[in-house]
């Protein structure tokens, strides 16, 4: 079967062994792991995987891959199956499979949706030991950034808050056909209990993405969509010390919780 790459669905294929040993050797699979591969593509990873691994579940969106792959890897513990990973109800789907000691998230994603990938996942608040992806050096550069930098948004706060990220090791654009335009790095997330914790944590995950959605305005008309009534909102900046036109970007991943607590008190 002729594959032609996609570019609508961020197809980059790896075709560098040397990267793929690599990131398969630094996602620690043992045989008694689950993994779950987003964006297999052509199984330039999901070879290797199946054979570590006790079960593969990946998700492809692009249903002439899928069959694809069905033909050329014959693994009865490899499920396949075509949705787009934004709408999969991964923990519904990992409820048919069992006795295994962890689960490992592992791709080399699609980047025209890294940063939804990422926060959808981590949002979902799945039981993942660890996550290995393959994503642009750029955006791998801005996951552990700090406030009052331009890289500083909602994803760097979700994973500092989630997780304890490192980059692993960076990627050259040659190492994939067709090649990007751009380099690429491989991250580890661990995930970790963060010492502050929100009393509500979806709507802490509501207002980290609402306060960066127009990161050049100011926090409080990012914050509209909340309803708060003009009372609301000076007893919030009040209570935290927060500036009349400060911005999201100023405020440490302690402030955003203590904001989305406090939001949540005055929508009691
Ligand atoms: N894992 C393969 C490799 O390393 O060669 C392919 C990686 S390629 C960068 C990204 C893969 O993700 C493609 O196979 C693409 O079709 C798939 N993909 C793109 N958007 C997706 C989505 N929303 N859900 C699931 N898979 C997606």
């Amino acid at each position: 079967m002729k594959i032609v790459a996609k570019k609508m669905f961020g197809q980059n294929f790896l075709i560098d062994n040397n990267v793929i040993n690599n990131i398969v050797k630094s996602a620690k699979i043992t045989k008694n792991s689950l993994v779950i591969e987003i964006g297999p593509g052509m199984g330039a990873l999901t070879k290797l995987l199946v054979k570590e691994a006790k079960y593969v579940l990946a998700y492809e969106i692009d249903y002439n891959l899928v069959d694809y792959l069905k033909e050329e890897i014959k693994a009865n513990n490899l499920t396949i199956i075509n949705q787009d990973i934004l709408k999969a109800n991964i923990s519904e789907d990992i409820k048919k499979f069992n006795d295994y000691d962890e689960i490992i998230m592992i791709g080399n994603l699609p980047y025209y949706i890294t940063t939804p990938i990422i926060l959808g996942l981590l949002e979902k608040n799945l039981k993942i030991n660890r996550y290995i992806f393959m994503i642009q050096d750029e955006v791998a550069m801005r996951l552990t950034s700090k406030p009052q930098t331009k890289d500083y948004n909602a994803l760097s706060v979700l994973i500092q808050y989630k997780t304890k990220a490192s980059k692993l090791f960076m990627v050259k654009n040659t190492s994939f056909n067709p090649a990007p335009k751009v380099n690429s790095a491989v991250i580890e997330l661990i995930p970790f209990e963060y010492p502050l914790k929100p009393k509500n944590e979806k709507l802490f995950y509501q207002v980290n993405r609402a306060i960066f959605k127009q990161r050049r305005k100011t926090l409080k008309n990012n914050l509209k969509e909340f309803n708060l009534n003009n009372d609301k909102i000076n007893t919030i900046y009040n209570e935290l010390h927060l500036k009349e036109a400060i911005r999201a970007e100023e405020l440490s991943v302690d402030d955003i919780i203590n904001l989305s607590d406090k939001i949540g008190e005055k929508n009691d």
